[in-house]
């Protein structure tokens, strides 16, 4: 995965807000700036904010704006827990049709887009096949693989967020499998919206970080940000790149997250196209200027393989993407090649 290799001074600044860790550094900004890190843990991942340059009310604000989206999509955007999400997948499941809001209609509409775009790679509507593998839950890993033939159910009525047929935002679905699990591209909305949230209070220089999925907003006091890129097995350091004002990194991984049966490790990342988990390959990274879509296809690239690697990266329109598959090798897009700093 991927961490940011600038170390942030950690000079604690007394605060009320709880569960929040603030960092100070010193920095050569106008009066009353200064940079400050902010901590928080939200939906199952640790998330860091570093703002360049901010006054103290508007890092504040942003702490307050930030907490309160992060609760919010925690909950809404969660199948396995009442909130919307849930709501809307009983509702598609009884064979209703139900009012979805804005933002979240937004999503899945995407959700849609890139399952037709990865010629279903990408799918944000196979919840049911999640449960059966119980990736979404410590307590529900079964103790035995999945029943073949209730895969075969299952895929057999092709689900995927496509299947949704939309009158204005009310959601509905003729299949009886679709249901939404939106873990394969939430990550790239939140970082999203936390640009929303942080441009609107006139913070230009910034970097979200999302459990290693990353934007930069700006730069990190007049230089473009740096991260560096850890190898999937041992984690060591492997490349660095820089990384421009806009960009999002998002980095794919089958090594994190796994559940384990019968003494065997399956991925998080499931193939539509079988209904079990990924092994062929490792991680996948990409950068691009929309969050959303990187997090689609980082997802995307881990299904396809290297086999898939290049009719992906055009079908996305990445200019920098990376894939590294079970045997090592590394496939990388032209540009990405340019802009990466292999260490030796
Ligand atoms: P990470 O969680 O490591 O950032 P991803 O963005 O690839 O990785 O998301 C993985 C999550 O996406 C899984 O936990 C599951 O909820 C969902 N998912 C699994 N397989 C797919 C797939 N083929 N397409 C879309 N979403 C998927
Ligand atoms: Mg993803």
């Amino acid at each position: 995965m991927i961490s940011i290799l600038p170390v942030f001074c950690s000079t604690r600044l007394k605060g009320n807000w709880p569960s929040l860790v603030f960092a100070a550094t010193l920095c050569a900004c106008g009066p009353q700036q200064h940079d400050q890190r902010l901590d928080f843990y939200a939906f199952g991942t640790e998330v860091s904010v570093t703002l360049y340059s901010v006054t103290t009310p508007q890092a504040q604000s942003a702490t307050e704006q930030l907490q309160a989206h992060y609760a919010d999509v925690g909950h809404n955007w969660y199948p396995w827990r009442r909130g919307e999400l849930h709501a809307i997948n009983n509702a598609m499941r009884s064979g209703s049709r139900i009012d979805v809001s804005p933002r979240l209609a937004g999503v899945i509409r995407r959700a849609a887009e890139f399952e037709l775009i990865s010629g279903g790679r990408f799918n944000a509507g196979l919840g049911r096949l999640t449960e059966l593998w119980g990736l979404h839950e410590i307590s529900a890993i079964p103790s035995t693989l999945p029943k073949k033939a209730d895969i075969t159910a299952i895929l057999a009525d092709s689900p995927g967020a496509a299947r949704i047929d939309w009158d204005q935002d009310r959601a509905g679905t003729r299949s009886d499998f679709v249901m939404l699990d939106l873990g394969g591209i939430a990550k790239g909305a939140i970082l999203e919206d936390s640009v929303t949230i942080l441009l609107d209070l006139g913070i230009s220089n910034a970097i979200i970080n999302i459990g290693g999925d990353l934007t930069v907003l700006g730069n990190v006091r007049g230089r473009p940000a740096r991260i560096g890129i850890r190898s999937p097995g041992n984690r060591s350091p492997i490349a660095s790149l820089s990384v421009d004002d806009g960009e999002t990194v998002v980095t794919s991984g089958i090594y994190e997250r796994f559940v384990e049966i019968a003494g065997i490790r399956y991925a998080h990342i499931l193939d539509p196209a079988t209904g079990y988990p990924v092994d062929h390959a490792v991680s996948a990274t990409v950068i691009h200027v929309d969050p959303v879509l990187a997090d689609a296809a980082a997802t995307a690239l881990i299904v396809g393989g290297t086999d898939e690697f290049d009719a992906l990266t055009e079908a996305f329109g990445l200019d920098l993407a990376l894939l590294i598959d079970s045997s090592g090798d590394v496939r990388l897009t032209p540009s990405m090649r340019e802009r990466l700093h292999w260490i030796e």
